[in-house]
């Protein structure tokens, strides 16, 4: 339920309606928007009449929510999330402050993902070695890409595969952010790991096997960084967004949703793209939505295809894996696209996306 207060209710009608819904054992969710205030009623509110609460001084209207999703609802926050990613770390934040500093850091702009831009995460699978990772962030920066992306701790499907280079590979990624100014977004595994991961990552990454790792979903909705939820293979649209209202419900409210192709009877691509869930997704929910065509297909000849599409659905970015040499990747070699077509393929996207009246 939510309880939306008058144009100009005052700090006391506000405050007064928290407490009372406190009081009945349940958890305010306070959003203040421009015009309005909305006080989001957290808990299972069936034995509650929105009626009576209408009765209470600056109280406009009460709206139940009918999804099971209550924090991750378009109508629970009718406009749509933007998120700041701000490639802050502990150094980079140190070096910001000296005036002096001509660092890539200090001059980096900031990136919003959700507003009017189409913002496209790039990036190896996997962080392979310092010099894979660092002629990637500049190929992909200098193609117009405004994130770094890059596993360090990958799931992979045989124990016998490459398994990343774990806090050696997020020191690389962080090498790579200082030299190119792209924040980094990498993928977190484990709840315990989270703290190692955050400290380095500018965006946590929770791929499509741990969709449904409550305890890590628990986990990152702890901690400050924003997150991207890549969706379950087998997993439904609404089942995502229960795994996001997991992470809003514990209190981060930094969510992208992932769409990254699904498993269906078709075997000539690596999944395949439910190009619906973008649309949908954006009815149903506030969130930002992108897309990774690479997951998708499985082919990097499809994934410029598969990428105007994404965009011309709506989609609010995308996450491409970009490799120097894709033939001898240690993961994913076949879906990753070399600089030059990656760059190609930017070009092509801007066209589109000026023309669903995006910028790129
Ligand atoms: C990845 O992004 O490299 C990855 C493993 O993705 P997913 O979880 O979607 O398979
Ligand atoms: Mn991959």
């Amino acid at each position: 339920m939510i309880i939306v207060m008058r144009m100009g209710a005052t700090s006391k009608e506000i405050g007064d309606v928290i407490k009372r819904v406190e009081e009945l054992g349940f958890r305010p969710h306070l959003s203040a928007g421009v015009e309005r205030t909305i006080v989001g009623v957290i808990g299972d509110e069936r034995p509650l009449q929105p009626d009576q609460w209408e009765l209470l001084p600056g109280v406009e209207r009460v709206v139940r929510i009918l999804q099971p999703f209550k924090l991750a609802s378009r109508d629970f926050h009718p406009d749509p999330t933007v998120i700041r990613i701000n490639g802050v770390t502990k150094l980079a934040d140190a070096r910001q402050k000296d005036p002096q500093d001509t660092s890539p850091m200090a001059a980096r702009p900031q990136v919003s993902i959700g507003g009017d831009e189409v913002v496209v995460i790039a990036g190896p699978c996997a962080v392979e070695s310092r010099e894979q990772i660092l002629e990637t962030a500049h190929a992909v920066k200098e193609a117009g890409a405004k994130i770094l992306r890059g596993g360090a701790f990958k799931p992979r499907t045989s124990p016998y595969s490459f398994q990343g280079h774990g806090e050696y590979g997020l020191q690389l990624l962080a090498e790579a952010r200082e030299a190119t100014g792209l924040p980094i977004c990498t993928e977190v595994m484990a709840p315990g790991e989270v703290p190692l991961v955050a400290a380095y990552a500018d965006i946590l990454q929770i791929g499509t096997r741990n969709m449904q790792n409550y305890a890590l979903l628990h986990a990152v909705g702890e901690s400050h960084r924003p997150v991207l939820l890549k969706r379950g293979m087998m997993s439904t649209i609404e089942e995502l967004l229960m795994a996001a209202e997991y992470i809003l419900s514990h209190g981060n409210y930094h969510v992208m949703l992932c769409e990254r192709g699904i498993s269906t009877f078709e075997k000539y691509t690596r999944n395949t793209l439910d190009i619906n869930a973008v649309p949908a997704l954006k009815q149903l929910s506030h969130l930002p939505v992108i897309v990774d065509p690479s997951h998708a297909t499985g082919k990097w000849d499809l994934v410029d295809a598969a990428s105007r599409a994404a965009i011309a659905a709506g989609a609010d970015g995308l996450i491409v894996e970009v490799h120097p040499d894709p033939a001898r990747a240690m993961s994913d070699g076949a879906q990753s696209l070399k600089p030059e077509k990656f760059a190609q393929m930017m070009s092509n996207l801007k066209r589109i996306a000026e023309a669903v009246d995006r910028k790129m």
